[in-house]
């Protein structure tokens, strides 16, 4: 016989509390994607996401130039033969290093030579930096922290430079993913919300006292095209509108305040102690590569299936 159970009572709604005490970028970035996926990842840790061969791809990479530029803190144009062995051979190392991150002994192998193709073009793009304007690179994956009303924000730089005849800094972030293609693109996601990473960089160096002049994304993607940064100057009231297409742009004060005020009010809504749900994104395409699609039972339908359910 079966004796049917009691139905459970229903839990007392209340506030949800994250995991960790300090907030990143990436979080912040998470939660202005998709509300639904910051909860999944940051509260719930719903699923151990083993990661991926692009992934590890990008953590070789940057690990490899971490390492590279300890030796090449001023990129000089008579060591660029030297520069393109000794960062090959990092990269030789970090693969090594990483090597558990790919699933295949194929992938890996396709990955190490793609990471040296794009190796190459990378040496060029900064031997021809370092002859326009000389610089020092005076940091390599730096822990910053930073408290902001309250809340406490941490992350890590990449590189910083610093240029040799101003003393003016420069923010870069290594991007093996996809990214914004223009100075225009990539403004628009700060001023939409939807990319915190390179204002808290800039605020949090401001605050160490730097007088932070270019914030930079620099693409280590793709092994067949030159390395194309985007590069935002910062000034102090917004300029005329550039090209839409153009690497190179602006990017003003006000604009890199209101994202350090919402990047306040993220965490304060984060933290208000009152029950609350978390909306799932209205854009199908960022839930393509989600972790949690399985889980997530109202993602929005891919647009191709829209009129088809
Ligand atoms: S599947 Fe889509 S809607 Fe659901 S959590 Fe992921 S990104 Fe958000």
């Amino acid at each position: 016989m079966i004796a049917l159970a009691e139905p459970a009572t229903r839990e007392a709604e209340g506030c949800v509390k994250a995991r960790y005490p300090h907030f990143s970028a990436s979080a912040l970035n998470a939660y202005g994607e998709c509300e639904r996926k910051w909860f999944y990842r940051y509260v719930c840790a719903a699923v151990d996401d083993p990661g991926s061969a692009a992934s590890a791809y990008g953590s070789a990479f940057h690990l490899a130039l971490e390492r590279f530029h300890e030796r090449y803190q001023r990129p000089r144009p008579e060591d660029a033969a030297k520069m393109r062995s000794d960062l090959e051979y990092e990269l030789d190392g970090a693969f090594a290093e990483h090597r558990d991150g790919f699933p295949t002994a194929v992938e890996f192998e396709i990955q190490v030579r793609r990471a040296r193709r794009t190796a190459r073009r990378y040496v060029e793009w900064l031997v021809a930096e370092s002859k326009r304007a000389p610089f020092t690179v005076i940091g390599r994956e730096l822990r910053v922290e930073l408290e902001l009303e309250g809340f406490s924000f941490i992350g890590y730089i990449d590189r910083l430079d610093q240029d040799d005849a101003t003393g003016a800094v420069t923010v870069v972030d290594y991007k093996t993913g996809a990214i914004a293609t223009s100075a225009a693109e990539y403004l628009e996601r700060v001023r939409t919300f939807g990319d915190f990473q390179l204002p808290f960089y800039y605020w949090v160096r401001t605050a160490a006292g730097d007088r932070v002049t270019q914030l930079v994304l620099l693409p280590l993607k793709d092994a067949l095209l030159d390395v194309r940064p985007v590069c935002l100057e910062v000034v102090p009231v917004p300029s005329a509108a550039v090209k839409r297409d153009a690497p190179s742009g602006t990017i003003s004060i006000a604009d890199l305040e209101r994202a350090k005020r919402r990047m306040i009010e993220i965490c304060r809504e984060l933290t208000a102690p009152a029950p609350r749900s978390f909306a799932v994104t209205r854009d199908p395409e960022a839930c393509t590569f989600c972790a949690y699609k399985l889980a997530c039972t109202r993602r929005p339908a891919p647009d191709g299936e829209r009129f088809g359910r």
